[in-house]
């Protein structure tokens, strides 16, 4: 049998191949490659979307996340909380700020940050946190917000990489801090054909703060009033996003149907199976379990024609770049997590037949 995707982009492009090359035709069209009409476009559409004051696109998920510490004046020295458990680009960004990011261990059952342990992390340099969203289910963002409230109204940046459309209490991701960053990147559950991303924030004078740091610093043309980056999104890359914008809300209803009868489907199986909240939902970036002898199972679903993945293997307070910064201390989940988790194909274009093969193929490995 022929090896199934792990995300499937060729049939989202077959679905959607007349809006995008149209869309891009009309970029190629006009010309304006850089702050184009569709940036102001699809600004204006993912605000609404999201329900926030204000959407600054930006040149990846990366980006997103360094402009908005950028924004906050992050000095050298200043701490911010955050997941070990994570992409290290959250991290990063911290640390080329000449900051400090300060691990909490997660919830061994969501993989999120562990909002039990984050009062107690905080010190007098504490500047920020940083939930991450993981695997597309919302991080505790009332609680955290409600700390962050309770020590001299700290910021709030959600890490929304993977997390773009999903719900949390009613609203959208992105929407329910100080600042929501999310990722275009192809893989992610809304994704362009290259790197994009964006920040959200329903704060007028640091949505201005972002848009000046996006080109250099600008307040005007060749007034660079403060540092900034080359952080634009291109207006190509803008285009590819208001065509996948048409069946967005078609894709998050299979995201969500799917991870449904992922969950159902390994109700049988000697898995751990994610823990998703009962006040939001999960787009399910990746559909992630967790199990043990994960070496043995991945070889056996490669040669069936399964791949998987993992995010991640190895946590951030344990990598050469990040040691540093772990003050030596363990965490617990996030290590237990790196050697347990394991991702399966998702996207919204897997079939039933494809989910069910997945699922026969891990019941055979798990059994062997
Ligand atoms: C993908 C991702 C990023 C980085 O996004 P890019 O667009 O690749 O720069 C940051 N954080 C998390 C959690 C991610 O999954």
């Amino acid at each position: 049998m022929s090896n199934l995707p792990f995300i499937d982009l060729k049939a989202q492009y077959a679905a959607l191949k007349p809006s995008i090359d149209a869309r891009i035709q009309a970029v190629l069209d006009h010309g304006q490659y850089i702050m184009g009409p569709e940036v102001k476009e699809l600004e204006e559409k993912l605000a609404g979307y999201v329900g926030s004051k204000h959407c600054i696109t930006v040149s990846s998920g990366t980006e997103a996340l360094l402009i908005a510490l950028m924004a906050l004046d992050l000095k050298p020295g200043d701490e911010v909380i955050t997941t070990p458990f994570t992409f290290a680009a959250t991290a990063e960004v911290i640390v080329l700020l000449g900051g400090v990011p300060v691990f909490v261990d997660i919830e061994p059952d969501t993989c999120n940050i562990d909002v039990t342990k984050i009062e107690s992390a905080i010190t007098s340099r504490t500047r920020a946190i940083m939930p991450v969203s993981l695997y597309g289910q919302v991080a505790d963002m009332d609680e955290i917000n409600a700390i962050a409230a309770r020590h001299g109204n700290l910021p709030v940046i959600e890490d929304a990489a993977q997390s773009f459309g999903a719900s949390y209490k009613g609203k959208k991701s992105c929407g329910l801090s100080t600042f929501g960053a999310t990722s275009f990147f192809p893989s992610k559950p809304l994704g362009c054909y290259g790197d994009g991303g964006a920040l959200f924030t329903n704060d007028d004078a640091l949505a201005q703060a972002a848009r000046e740091i996006r080109v250099h610093g600008q307040s005007q043309r060749y007034t660079h009033t403060r540092l900034g980056v080359g952080g634009r999104m291109d207006t190509l890359q803008c285009a590819v996003v208001l065509a996948k914008l048409e069946r967005f809300d078609w894709e998050i209803e299979q995201r969500l149907s799917l991870g449904d009868r992922y969950q159902q489907l390994l109700i049988d199986l000697p898995v751990q199976r994610l823990a998703v909240r009962s006040d939001r939902n999960c787009v399910w970036a990746q559909f992630t379990v967790l199990l043990d002898g994960r070496p043995n199972i991945q070889q056996a679903l490669q040669a069936a024609g399964v791949p998987t993945a993992i995010h991640y293997p190895r946590p951030l307070h344990l990598q050469p770049a990040y040691s540093t910064y772990g003050r030596g201390e363990t965490h617990v989940h996030s290590e237990s997590a790196g050697q347990r988790v394991m991702s399966l194909p998702m996207s919204p274009d897997l079939t039933h037949e494809q989910q069910d093969r997945v699922i026969s193929e891990l019941a055979k490995a798990l059994k062997a």
